[in-house]
């Protein structure tokens, strides 16, 4: 089993190469943030709670977040291997997953972060506004919020998994095809 972690700031480009990966992998694709938005769009009592913070550009807290993921994983133990996509972004996070993985007699392999800069971000998450209708991307202060949680929070989880030698960072910008030639080249290298 290879378990990976999708890492970047919002709008890097997690979520399309995490789609593109798992055609080519077979990797079973596990993503934070779209797990909230259906939860939001069936107004189920987890998408209630999460609403509020999701909307202001905030993290969902660790006790809601971490439950709705570990139940995910477990009802699907026998994949080939996970791809993290969204999670883990603190560090309390990064320790329930390698619990979780631990319990399962797996590790996560490796964390890689696509390298956006902010005027790079901010422009993406516009057009995407406009193509996805996403709340959360085009307002420009809850924008500018997410990419200060991201910095705040969420990086340190890089540092947590630089710990053990696991974490690598790869040019995000470039054709969609360029990344993803990148990305393929670290995973070949597992
Ligand atoms: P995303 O689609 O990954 O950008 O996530 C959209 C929003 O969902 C984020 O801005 C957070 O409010 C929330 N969210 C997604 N994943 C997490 C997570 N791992 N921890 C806390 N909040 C999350």
């Amino acid at each position: 089993m290879v378990n990976l972690i999708l890492f970047g700031p919002p709008g890097s480009g997690k979520g399309t190469q995490a789609k593109m990966l798992v055609e080519k992998y077979n990797f079973y694709h596990i993503s934070t943030g779209d797990m909230f938005r259906y939860e939001m769009g069936n107004n189920t009592p987890l998408g209630l709670k999460a609403k509020e913070y999701i909307h202001a550009g905030n993290l969902v807290p660790d006790s809601l977040t971490i439950e709705m993921l570990k139940a995910r994983v477990i009802a699907n133990k026998d994949v080939y291997g996970f791809i993290f996509d969204g999670f883990p972004r603190t560090t309390p996070q990064a320790d329930a997953l390698d619990q979780l993985m631990n319990s399962m007699g797996q590790n996560v392999n490796k964390l890689i972060a696509l390298d956006v800069d902010d005027n790079e971000i901010i422009n993406r998450l516009q057009e995407r506004a406009k193509v996805q209708g996403r709340a959360d991307d085009a307002n420009i202060e809850t924008v500018q919020n997410r990419i200060d949680v991201y910095k705040k929070n969420t990086t340190p989880v890089f540092d947590y998994y630089a710990h053990f030698d696991k974490s690598t960072k790869i040019e995000g910008v470039g054709s969609i095809d360029d990344v993803f030639g990148r990305l393929c080249t670290e995973i070949d290298n597992l």
